[in-house]
């Protein structure tokens, strides 16, 4: 079981998933922002469920609704890859709103509801306030991908957030961590203040994710430098995407310092997984002690595990697998 993410992908951490992320990610990103506006929804969301956003007036969040709905931003045929939709819903200043699509229609997926309500429980407004679009699915027969998330337009600043409802149902506690894996790969990559948008490789002097170069102060391009030494740099494809899994394994192999092989492909999978164990306080190997306390640097981290703890949600059970000989 699983859960993975190379920016466009969440899920799994199984081979075959792993690659998909990474064929889809390598031939859709670019595209994807026009086809998206230019497409036209027919379901349109008329009601506000959850109030209006924290800046925003109701009839100005109702307005903003209808504008993302008539450019076709909720549209099932962007998670039909990895299988059937429930429901999607527009979040607007963090805050849920009623389903912009729902199968069968009118219907609302209490699971869905219950995978946003794992997010945010521990985790304020303003930080997830870059989740744009909320998706539930259940999973095509072959498929694992637990979630993933996918920016729809070209700027890479509307986050589409899908989890796969069923798997989550099943296991709360890996949902918890699976949400906050797939959150990192948000605002870690927030246009401006962590990712400076299509900026071209070479003119990169950080790092250069496929989306574009890290801005010096954030969070992942302090990771990498402190984590991700060259020589672990050089075995990661040229193109920012992840690494082959036969190298993470290796990697995580000989080096302790992952909570497994799907945090050794890529620095932001190794951020991602990282830091769901710091949120939910899992018992890890002592090697990653460094990587945890680096996030206790920043005091909107340290709120959100602060927020786990008076839910009682530490020490929850995880499925990593660990790494060292
Ligand atoms: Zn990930």
């Amino acid at each position: 079981m699983t859960r993975v993410t190379i920016r466009r992908t969440g899920g799994s951490r199984s081979t075959t998933a792993l690659l998909v992320g990474v064929l889809l990610l390598s031939s859709c990103a670019p595209a994807m922002g026009t086809d998206v506006v230019a497409r036209r929804s027919d379901r349109i969301a008329t009601s506000v469920d959850a109030g209006p956003a924290p800046d925003l007036a109701a009839d100005e969040t109702a307005e903003l609704l209808d504008e993302l709905a008539a450019a076709g931003l909720c549209d099932p045929v962007d998670v039909e890859d990895e299988g059937t939709v429930t429901a999607m819903h527009f979040v607007v200043g963090g805050r849920l709103q009623a389903p912009c699509y729902s199968d069968p229609e009118g219907v609302e997926d209490q699971r869905l509801l219950d995978a946003w309500a794992a997010l945010t429980e521990t985790t304020p407004a303003e930080l997830v306030d870059d989740i744009s679009l909320l998706a539930g699915y259940e999973a095509c027969s072959g498929c694992d991908t637990l979630a993933f998330v996918v920016a729809l337009d070209t700027e890479a600043s509307f986050f589409l957030l899908g989890v796969d409802v069923v798997a989550g149902a099943a296991d709360p506690d890996e949902l918890r961590l699976t949400m906050m894996h797939e959150l990192t790969h948000v605002f870690a990559q927030e246009p401006g203040a962590q990712l400076v948008v299509q900026t071209v490789a070479d003119e990169c002097d950080t790092f250069h994710n496929g989306a574009g170069c890290l801005t010096d102060d954030s969070y992942l391009w302090a990771w990498i430098q402190e984590f991700w030494p060259d020589e672990a740099l050089e075995g990661l494809p040229a193109d920012g995407s992840p690494n082959d899994l036969e190298d993470a394994e290796q990697r995580c192999r000989d080096d302790a310092g992952y909570t497994g092989a799907y945090a050794a492909v890529h620095p932001e999978e190794d951020f991602a997984e990282t830091f769901s164990a710091y949120v939910y306080e899992v018992e890890t190997d002592p090697a990653l002690a460094d990587k945890l306390a680096f996030f206790d640097r920043y005091p909107e981290f340290v709120a959100i595990r602060e927020h786990a703890r008076a839910l009682g949600l530490t020490g929850i059970e995880a499925a990593f697998e660990g790494c060292g000989a």
